[in-house]
């Protein structure tokens, strides 16, 4: 299956128009971009306030501008006048939540069911373990605690308030600063982090890899700034690391890793097929450790586009070597949609 150097425009067939619309956050400049590189027309949907960049960096044809995200829910008409197809990213999850997207009828690149297996701490843990992916041991009461663990609270605000725990006493005395939150115990690997970014492509039937990022947090990545001893003196809690995600940084993979990286990106398709019904299709990552001993963790995965991806807008190493021409993951979810439609196979990319 030839994917590349299919020229912009020249398969959209006479008559349908399709616009890219997605909201205007998260991977929006590169995921409108990539669809005008294609030859779609594009839209953004901004909050008040947030249009700038999209009006600065000319990647929409149309900004609709709305009061909340959700308000997306009363567009609904006018995005089908339009023949929109929506690309969905980390925001809808957050801003306009499961519930609203699986409700909303506008078509919807990728595939709805997979987001409760993504977002669901539990089952994401079964569909990574079932694929054979190695997974953080998760503890399900303090008293089990045997060693360093992370512990996440659940909903919007990322890694805010993240915290270690080398015990039971210390995750008793930390857990109290947050009485309100739900949590999970994750035991804590001790390497760098790698986020592998995917596509899988369900025309080709290929999980192509399309790069690797590490992420800067704040205050984490900060931390190893200030010496042991500066930190010593700092109030009571003025260190305590935080993991919220304020930007992107590339990496490429040591060449020897990628064999695992391709096998571990197809066994997870693999398995989505199993636990609903189109399988998990489009972008996807698998958030990473790498140890010392050279073994793999996965301790989460998005199934959708993930902002680790922003950096490659002309295209990352691994996408030069697969299509000697500029192929973010935007633009190659616009391409899937392109040969989709080349091939009366739109259904199978749509929700
Ligand atoms: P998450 O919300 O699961 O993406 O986690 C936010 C950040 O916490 C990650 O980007 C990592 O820096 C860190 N992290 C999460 N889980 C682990 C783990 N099991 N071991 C080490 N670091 C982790």
């Amino acid at each position: 299956m030839v994917v590349q150097n299919i020229h912009p425009k020249s398969i959209l067939p006479k008559g349908i128009h399709p616009m890219i619309v997605t909201l205007g956050s998260h991977s929006a400049l590169q995921i409108l971009k990539g669809a005008k590189d294609e030859g779609f027309g594009t839209i953004a949907i901004c909050k008040k306030g947030n249009d700038k960049p999209y009006r600065q960096f000319k990647v929409a044809d149309e900004i609709i501008l709305v009061d909340e995200y959700k308000d997306i829910m009363k567009l609904e008409k006018e995005l089908n006048q339009k023949n929109a197809i929506l690309i969905p990213h980390a925001s809808y999850i957050q801003y306009v939540g499961i519930e609203n997207l699986e409700k909303l009828k506008v078509p919807y690149f990728g595939c709805k069911a997979i987001l409760v297996w993504e977002s669901d701490r539990n089952k994401e843990r079964i569909w990574l373990t079932r694929a054979g992916c190695r997974f953080p041991k998760m503890f399900s009461r303090p008293e089990q605690i045997d060693r360093p663990v992370i512990v996440k609270f659940h909903g919007a605000g990322g890694g805010k308030g993240y915290f270690l725990a080398k015990n039971e006493k210390d995750f008793k005395e930390k857990i109290k600063l947050h009485p309100e939150r739900t949590f999970v115990i994750q035991e804590y690997i001790l390497g760098v982090h790698m986020y592998a970014h995917y596509f899988h492509s369900p025309l080709t039937n290929e999980t192509e890899i399309m790069g690797f990022d590490k992420r800067y947090e704040s205050n984490v990545d900060g931390i190893g700034r200030i010496s042991a001893r500066d930190q010593m003196v700092l109030p009571e809690g003025k260190v305590d690391p935080s993991y919220v995600i304020v930007g992107n940084i590339p990496v490429v993979v040591r060449e020897s890793f990628l064999p695992r990286f391709i096998e571990m990106g197809e066994n997870v398709v693999k398995e989505s097929k199993k636990i609903v019904k189109k399988g998990l299709f489009g972008p996807f990552c698998l958030e990473c450790v790498l140890t010392p001993e050279e073994e793999i963790y996965v301790f989460e995965i998005s199934a959708r586009i993930v902002a680790g991806t922003n950096p490659y807008i002309d295209g990352s190493p691994y996408t030069w070597l697969r299509y000697d021409e500029p192929m973010s993951t935007g633009r190659r979810i616009a391409r899937e949609i392109k040969l989709a439609i080349a091939q009366k196979r739109l259904a199978d990319v749509l929700d």
